[in-house]
C-alpha cells in the first residue's frame, strides 16, 4: 500500500532495539516436518546471527493447537540438530505462554484498545456485501467494525473474539525498512483493520503471540520467509501500542517449487532429509552459491562466509 500520509511514523531499522544486543529467532509451527524451503528460512536466521556475533533462539509456534502434528516438533529439532542449527538458550513452546498473551489483551483491554467481536465468519461477509466492498475469494477481510461500539444488544451470549481497535489515520500507518526488500508502508486501518488477538475458540491469534513472545525474548532481528512480511505491519502497530521495541526485519527469498508456487506445509511439500547436502541447497536457495564442503560444519562454515560478505555489499 502506497504511504499517503505525511505525518506517519518511520520505524528505523532496530531503532528502538538500538545497542541492544543481537538475538535472533527461528519460530517454526510444527504443523508438519520442515521442508526445503522452511531449512532455507532457519539458516538465513542462523546466518545472520552469527554474522553479528550474537543468539539464535527457536521457538515452537504452537499456539494454534487442533493444527498442530503429534511429533512434528521432535522432528523439526531433529532436523535441525541434524543440519547443525542449534539453539542458544532452551527452546521456548507457545502453548506453555498464554499468561503472558492474557497479560498483554488485559494491558490492551485497560486502556480501551481491545474490545469483544461476536461476529461470525458469515456476519462480516454479510456486513461487508451490504456496505458494496464484495470480499474477493480467499482476500483478506477488512473487518466491518460491527462491534466497535459494543455488542448489538440482544445479540445471545456466547464466546467472543477480541480485537484490536486499530487506530485510524496516520497513528495506523506503518513505515518500515526491511533489510531485504526495502521500504515498505501500509495502512493498517485500511489493509486488515481491527484484527483477531484472541479468537472465539479461546486461541491466541498469531499475531499477538509473536509480538509478545518477540518482545519477551529480546528479540532485535527477525529474519523469516517473505511469505510473511504481510504480517509485519499489524506486528509493529502492536508493538507500538503495547509499549514494546520494534525489531529489525528481514524477509528471505521463498523456495518455489518447478511450477513457481511456494513450497508449504500445506501443500505438501515434502520433508527434506537432514544433512549435509540439504544444508547445501539451502545455501543455493538463498542465493549464496554452492559450497564443495564434504560436512554440515564446513557447509556452514562456507554459508556464514558468503552471507557476511553479502551483508557488508548490501
Ligand atoms: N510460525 C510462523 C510460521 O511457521 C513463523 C512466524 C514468524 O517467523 O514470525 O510460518
Amino acid at each position: 500500500m502506497q504511504n499517503t500520509g505525511m505525518t506517519s511514523v518511520v520505524v528505523e531499522p532496530g531503532a528502538m532495539a538500538a545497542g541492544a544486543a543481537y538475538v535472533g529467532r527461528f519460530a517454526p509451527s510444527p504443523t508438519g516436518p520442515l521442508h526445503r524451503g522452511s531449512l532455507a528460512a532457519a539458516l538465513a536466521s542462523w546466518l545472520d546471527a552469527r554474522a553479528h556475533g550474537g543468539r539464535w533462539l527457536v521457538r515452537i509456534e504452537d499456539v494454534d493447537g487442533p493444527r498442530c502434528r503429534p511429533g512434528a516438533e521432535d522432528a523439526i529439532l531433529a532436523q535441525l540438530a541434524a543440519c547443525g542449527l542449534l539453539p542458544d538458550l532452551p527452546v521456548i513452546r507457545q502453548r506453555d505462554r498464554a499468561a503472558a498473551y492474557r497479560r498483554a489483551l488485559d494491558a490492551l483491554r485497560a486502556r480501551g484498545l481491545a474490545y469483544p467481536c461476536a461476529c461470525s465468519r458469515r456476519a462480516i461477509e454479510e456486513a461487508l456485501l451490504q456496505r458494496g466492498t464484495a470480499p474477493e475469494r480467499h482476500a483478506e477481510r477488512i473487518y466491518p467494525g460491527t462491534c466497535r461500539a459494543g455488542i448489538a444488544a440482544g445479540t445471545p451470549d456466547g464466546p467472543r473474539a477480541w480485537r484490536l481497535r486499530v487506530p485510524e489515520g496516520a497513528a495506523a500507518h506503518v513505515d518500515w525498512i526491511d533489510r531485504r526488500l526495502g521500504a515498505r508502508s501500509e495502512a493498517v486501518d485500511r489493509a486488515v483493520g481491527d484484527f483477531v488477538l484472541l479468537r472465539a475458540d479461546g486461541i491466541w491469534a498469531y499475531q499477538l503471540a509473536v509480538v509478545v513472545d518477540d518482545a519477551e525474548q529480546g528479540v532485535t532481528d527477525v529474519v523469516r520467509g517473505e511469505d510473511l512480511v504481510d504480517s509485519t505491519a499489524r506486528q509493529i502497530l502492536l508493538q507500538r501500542m503495547l509499549g514494546y521495541p520494534t525489531p529489525r526485519y528481514f524477509h528471505a527469498p521463498l523456495v518455489r517449487d518447478a511450477a513457481g508456487e511456494k513450497l508449504s506445509k500445506q501443500t505438501g511439500a515434502a520433508p527434506f532429509a537432514p544433512g549435509r547436502d540439504a544444508l547445501a541447497q539451502a545455501m543455493r536457495d538463498l542465493g549464496l552459491g554452492s559450497s564443495g564442503a564434504p560436512t554440515v560444519a564446513g557447509v556452514l562454515e562456507d554459508a556464514a562466509g558468503r552471507w557476511r560478505r553479502m551483508q557488508r555489499e548490501v
